[in-house]
C-alpha cells in the first residue's frame, strides 16, 4: 500500500522561511495545522493528497474494486440521495457560527476565572496560590467532565443511528443512512471538508449554544457544557481522523497515541460486524465500560420489551441464521 507523504496542503513557501516560522513553536508545526484546518473549511480539502486508509479499509477497498486507475486514494461512495462533498456557503455561515459562539463561550469562562482569582485581597503568596489552584482545577475538572459527556454522548447517538430507523424516519432519516451506510463505506468520511462533514451537528448544536450563551448559568455548570458542546460539534472530525492513515498533524496523532482522541485502532473495533460495540467516537474513552456492563444490549432490551423496535444489527444475525 502506497502513501503519500506530503499529506499537509502546500504551506506557502515565502512563510516556510520567514523568521516568525523559525521560532521553536512554529517548528512543530502549529502553522501548517492552522493552514491545513483554514483551507479544509474554504473546502480545498479535495485537493489534498490525502491517502487516509488502514489496511482494514484497503481490504475493503480491494473487495469493492473502487479504486481509480491514476489515484491511489480510494473514491469516495455516497448512499444518500442528494449527498454531495461540496461545501455550501451555508454550511460554512452555520459551522462558522458554531465556532464563534464556542470561543465566546470558552474566553468568557477564561475571563471569569481570571476575574475572580484578581477579585480577591490576598495579604501573601501562600494564600494567593492554594486559591488559585482550587479555580484551575475545579475549571479542569469541568472541561474533563464535559469531555467523558460528548464521548458518552456521541456514543449514545451513533448507537441509535446505527441500529434504528432507514431513509423514511422523520426528521433523522438522512442522518440513520449515512451512518448505516459508513460501514459499507467508511473510506467516504475521509472525503469530507470540514464544514461539509461539521455542518449537520452545528447546526443541530447552535441553538443550544446560543442559550448557553445568553442564559445565567453558573460558572462551572457552564464550562461543562461549553466543554461538551465543544467536543460534540468535533465528533465527526475525531471520527475522520480515526479513518486517516496520517491524520493532518504529528499533534493529532499524538494525541490518539495517548488516546485523548479516537485512534484508527480503538475505532477499527467498531468496524467489524455486527458493528454493535465500541460506538464511542471522541476519544473511545468510555467504550470498554459501556461495553462490559452492555449498556446497549439493556437498552435494546428496553425499547424491544416497550415498543418492539429490533436492533438492525439483531435483524442481520437473524437473516444470516435464516440462510
Ligand atoms: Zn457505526
Ligand atoms: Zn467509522
Amino acid at each position: 500500500m502506497a502513501f503519500v507523504h506530503s499529506h499537509l496542503p502546500r504551506f506557502p513557501a515565502s512563510l516556510l522561511s520567514s523568521k516568525l516560522y523559525r521560532q521553536p513553536f512554529c517548528r512543530i508545526k502549529v502553522f501548517p495545522f492552522l493552514w491545513c484546518c483554514a483551507r479544509e473549511s474554504f473546502g480545498a480539502v479535495g485537493k489534498l493528497s490525502l491517502i487516509d486508509l488502514d489496511p482494514q479499509h484497503q481490504a475493503f477497498a480491494e473487495k469493492t474494486n473502487t479504486t481509480s486507475a491514476n489515484s491511489k486514494r480510494i473514491q469516495p461512495i455516497l448512499v444518500l440521495q442528494g449527498d454531495t462533498l461540496q461545501v455550501f456557503w451555508y454550511q460554512r455561515i452555520v459551522t462558522c457560527t458554531t465556532l464563534c459562539i464556542l470561543a465566546t463561550l470558552f474566553l468568557r469562562n477564561i475571563q471569569y476565572t481570571t476575574q475572580a482569582l484578581s477579585s480577591q485581597e490576598y495579604t501573601s503568596l501562600l494564600e494567593a496560590i492554594p486559591r488559585a489552584l482550587q479555580l484551575v482545577t475545579m475549571d479542569i475538572g469541568c472541561l474533563f467532565m464535559g469531555y467523558i459527556a460528548a464521548d458518552f454522548f456521541s456514543g449514545l447517538v451513533h448507537w441509535f443511528l446505527d441500529n434504528y430507523g432507514n431513509e423514511r424516519t422523520p426528521f433523522i432519516g438522512k442522518q440513520c443512512v449515512a451512518f448505516q451506510g459508513h460501514h459499507q463505506h467508511p473510506w467516504t468520511i475521509t472525503h469530507r471538508p470540514f464544514c461539509n462533514l461539521l455542518a449537520t451537528t452545528c447546526l443541530i448544536s447552535c441553538p443550544f449554544l446560543f442559550l448557553l450563551l445568553v442564559a445565567p448559568i453558573p460558572h462551572f455548570i457552564q464550562i461543562i457544557f461549553t466543554s461538551f458542546g465543544f467536543f460534540t460539534v468535533f465528533a465527526q472530525q475525531t471520527h475522520q481522523w480515526a479513518h486517516q492513515a496520517k491524520p493532518p498533524s504529528s499533534w493529532i496523532t499524538f494525541l490518539q497515541q495517548m488516546g485523548i482522541l479516537l485512534s484508527v485502532k480503538a475505532h477499527g473495533k467498531h468496524h467489524q460486524p455486527p458493528f454493535h460495540k465500541n460506538y464511542c467516537i471522541v476519544s473511545g474513552i468510555c467504550n470498554e465500560f459501556l461495553d462490559n456492563i452492555q449498556f446497549y444490549g439493556k437498552l435494546e432490551h428496553y425499547l424491544y420489551t416497550q415498543w418492539g423496535w429490533v436492533p438492525h444489527h439483531v435483524q442481520k444475525k437473524g437473516n444470516l441464521h435464516a440462510q
